[in-house]
């Protein structure tokens, strides 16, 4: 865990989180700022900063995205569909640096993303 990441805080639940899924690796919870009529976020419980950061021998992408048909599923989002974005670093505008799965839906998303 490190002190100053505020997900690291939500995965240990020193700040209270809505958990809409939770096992031993990963923890899924709706966007304070949702950009979509769903969106979820979905990390890892272990600290990552970012994409770079993942070895080619780590599970913990299979973990992350493992998860992603049962939340779809979950949150009504398995029929429409939805979109997952990981923004890395800033040119992506990736603003909390612990890894992070955005998962988005209930409306119709435009392409190609800004
Ligand atoms: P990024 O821009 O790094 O890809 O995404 C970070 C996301 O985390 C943003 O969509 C932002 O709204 C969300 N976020 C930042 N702080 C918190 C928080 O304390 N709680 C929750 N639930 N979401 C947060």
């Amino acid at each position: 865990m490190q002190t100053d990441c505020i997900f690291c805080k939500l995965a240990a639940k020193e700040i209270p989180v809505q958990a809409i899924y939770e096992d031993e690796h990963v923890i899924a919870f709706p966007d304070i700022n949702p950009a979509a009529p769903t969106h979820v976020l979905i990390i890892p419980k272990q600290h990552v900063a970012n994409l770079l950061e993942v070895s080619p021998e780590s599970p913990l992408m299979a973990q992350l995205m493992g998860v992603i048909p049962r939340i779809a599923a979950q949150l009504g989002l398995a029929e429409e569909g939805f979109r997952v974005v990981i923004n890395t670093k800033e040119h992506a505008g990736q603003t909390v640096h612990h890894l992070h799965l955005h998962l988005l839906g209930g409306r119709i998303m435009t392409w190609p993303p800004g």
